[in-house]
């Protein structure tokens, strides 16, 4: 197997392009994708501040690396959520990073704060993910607003993407479709949202955090076991095997021709916001998701 580019020994093949590259055209055709995404939805300038938000996984990792390297000087947030194990072996990662880059790390200490998020979803009833996203969510925009960043980068892929893409159309979600783009513009105090690695497959980041040495937790989180997530990526990668390419013309196409799904008002939109009665943070309710979420350990406190 040849580079396509130098005609040296490659070190990965892939598919989805009909090519094969050496360790530095991979590089280049890495750098390629993420300039690509960032300048297509004009993400940031390198003048701004980033926020990535960092799990400890290859994704969001890799994503903070090669922001680096590409001259965007941005800084990390984890976010603790006291899962047993797993959150300790995950921010060190996260910590390592740091170092690596000579970045600094915001470190949001939830589990020790609050309760581990286990206890809280059990609380309130809810699904260990669904607390998880609303509290994750809710300090990247806090720590975003409190410490002057201009946009929040998330670690999502292409295949996440995909198959949230598919998870919406299986059910014809259309605003949901609509609004699924890798930019959500700031808004009434909810500040811009990016997710500048969304060309890229989970193969191809982790193949480029394999090649840059970085380490990674490899564990899936033990809570998330978000089945139908799982399930149409599954399905996607059967398709995939069987004609390369599907996975991005699917999600890539549809980002080309996203202005046939047009949007209408729901509850989910970003306006109509008023001020959470608790912690003071935009919110659409009264109270704010998180505030609630919280409230369920009220009895647990005193
Ligand atoms: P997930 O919702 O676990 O698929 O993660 C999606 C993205 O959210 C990741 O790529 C990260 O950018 C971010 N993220 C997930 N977990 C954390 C965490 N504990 N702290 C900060 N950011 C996170
Ligand atoms: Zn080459
Ligand atoms: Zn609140």
């Amino acid at each position: 197997m040849k580079c396509r580019v130098c005609k040296s020994l490659a070190v990965i093949s892939l598919p989805r392009h009909n090519s094969a590259f050496c360790k530095e055209h991979f590089f280049e055709f890495f750098y390629n994708q993420v300039k690509k995404a960032i300048k297509e939805f004009r993400m940031f300038r390198p003048s701004e501040r980033i926020l990535v938000c960092v799990s400890g996984g290859k994704d969001s990792l890799s994503l903070w690396h090669a922001l680096t390297v590409l001259g965007y000087p941005a800084d990390g947030l984890y976010i603790d959520l006291g899962i047993g194990g797993y959150s300790e072996k995950s921010k060190e990662m996260a910590e390592k990073m740091a170092n690596l880059l000579g970045r600094r790390l915001i470190i949001v200490e939830f589990g020790r704060e609050y309760a581990p998020v286990n206890v809280v979803a059990k609380r309130a009833r809810r699904s260990e993910c669904s607390a998880c996203g609303t509290i994750k969510r809710y300090y990247f925009n806090r720590v975003a607003l409190e410490e002057g960043y201009d946009v929040v980068a998330t670690g999502h892929n292409l295949d996440d993407e995909a198959a949230r893409l598919l998870g919406n159309i299986l059910r014809w979600h259309i605003p949901f479709i609509a609004k699924q783009l890798p930019v959500l513009e700031e808004e009434n105090e909810l500040k811009k949202k990016v997710k500048p690695l969304c060309r890229l497959t989970e193969q191809e980041i982790a193949a480029y955090a394999f090649l840059n040495r970085i380490s990674y937790i490899r564990d899936e989180c033990p809570m998330s076991q978000d089945s139908t997530s799982l399930l149409y990526k599954r399905a996607l990668n059967l398709i995939e095997a069987e004609s390369p390419g599907t996975k991005h013309f699917f999600y890539l196409e549809f980002l080309k021709q996203r202005d046939i799904f047009s949007v209408s008002p729901t509850n989910h939109d970003r306006t109509g916001i008023k001020r959470c009665e608790i912690c003071g943070s935009a919110s659409q309710t009264d109270i704010c998701s998180f505030c609630r979420l919280v409230s369920y350990l009220q009895p647990l406190k005193t």
